[in-house]
């Protein structure tokens, strides 16, 4: 028998990889397979029934009006923010904690990106994006992170106050709610995204362009399609954004069991909280059940760490693997982009936040597990 490798408890060494990859595989072989099978055999690859029925049903699970299968969710902010009607030269304000395509949509648009602190949460500081408003500014690109979606409220005052639009990423979002409703439909429009590690991934990438609005829905449809309108006349310059029809096969077939996913995440959200509220090192994202206004599905788990370079290499010591959000910075930070800015808030922020495991294959064992190693490692066996 080799138990050479133990941990502190004297338990074995259980490998936890931060996400498991082949599992989004392994896990649904049979299905995916077949899935394979029968749209290979039908040669419906691009914009076929399947996509359009995946967009049915994503639009009918949001309780918005569009939803518009395209090629990943950054593609699909670039088109939401053509199609809502940002123009070159235009201020586009979003939090710089966020994924650096956030800001590349926003680029890409030769709108220019203009990166704001977040707040306590980690998402969007209201009074931050406020003071950062000029008479360039035209819209608030608030990003609905690690499964958590912004005050909604707040944000809307404040973009009617100005005549503000509001393009919301929600790349991690999916059935994320404030006040009962969902991210994505707060706004002009938002994106979503199906890279695999997301909540509702597919083999490969994908995401989706929602609105409310036929007006956008419509441009957004020409806009990844080449530009041509649903008769095939090109009405403008468009791109190849297309959701290939094989990733929306296997995303309808997920989307069908996705309660059960946000179910177990939020689970494991209250697991984390029961084995790790006690240790004064550590912050915690707000419970499941903290606030009434927000229901959380738990895209991520990010917490605030004291000594948080040295946690991390406790824990990988024992088999545990863990993410700096966005490599470590925020975007302001990668200076080859040239935003220039200072934001002490969030760069306080980068110093102390990591991610934990989160997915659906982990179990409340393998949390206490994690949370056992953390607390061993702030010395004490509380
Ligand atoms: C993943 C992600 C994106 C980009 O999504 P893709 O589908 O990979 O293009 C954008 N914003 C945030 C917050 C993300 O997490």
């Amino acid at each position: 028998m080799l138990t050479a490798v133990v941990a502190a408890r004297g338990e074995p060494i259980r490998s936890l990889p931060f996400y498991p990859y082949p599992q989004a595989f392994l896990g649904e072989e049979d299905d995916l397979v077949a899935l394979f099978r029968e749209v290979g055999r039908r040669g419906a690859f691009i914009l076929q029934e399947d996509g359009r029925r995946f967009e049915d049903n994503l639009a009918r699970f949001l309780g918005a009006r569009h939803a518009l299968g395209v090629a990943n969710a950054t593609d699909g902010l670039l088109l939401a923010l053509r199609a809502a009607g940002v123009r070159p030269g235009d201020e586009v304000i979003f939090s710089s904690h966020t994924m650096v395509a956030t800001a590349a949509a926003i680029h890409f648009c030769g709108a220019v990106p203009v990166p704001v602190e977040c707040g306590e949460d980690h998402l969007i500081d209201p009074d931050a994006a406020a003071a950062a408003i000029t008479p360039r500014t035209t819209a608030l690109l608030p990003t609905q992170l690690n499964g958590r979606t912004a005050d909604m409220a707040e944000l809307g005052r404040l973009a009617d106050r100005h005549g503000l639009m509001i393009v919301e990423d929600a790349a991690q979002a999916l059935g994320s709610r404030f006040r009962g409703q969902c991210a994505g439909t707060f706004g002009a429009a938002a994106a979503i995204s199906f890279y695999p590690a997301k909540l509702l991934g597919c083999l490969g990438d994908g995401g989706a362009v929602i609105t409310n609005d036929a007006g956008i829905a419509a441009r957004v449809g020409e806009g990844r399609d080449h530009g041509r309108s649903a008769t095939g006349e090109v009405v403008g310059w468009g791109l190849n954004s297309r959701l290939d029809n094989l990733q929306a096969a296997i995303l309808d077939y997920r989307l069908q069991r996705y309660g059960a996913v946000v179910e177990r995440r939020r689970t494991l959200a209250r697991a984390y909280r029961a084995t790790l509220s006690a240790v004064a090192e550590v912050l915690l994202p707000p419970g499941p059940a903290h606030d009434p206004d927000h229901f959380d599905v738990f895209q991520n788990y990010e917490i605030e760490a004291e000594r948080r370079d040295d946690l991390r290499e406790a824990l990988r010591a024992q088999g545990i693997g863990t993410l700096l959000p966005w490599g470590g910075r925020a975007v302001h930070q990668w200076e080859a982009l040239g935003l220039q800015r200072v934001l002490p808030v969030t760069e306080k922020l980068f110093a102390r936040v990591l991610l934990l495991p989160m997915h659906p294959w982990l179990t409340t064992d393998d949390v206490e597990y994690v949370g056992q190693a953390i607390r061993n490692f702030y010395g004490g066996r509380r």
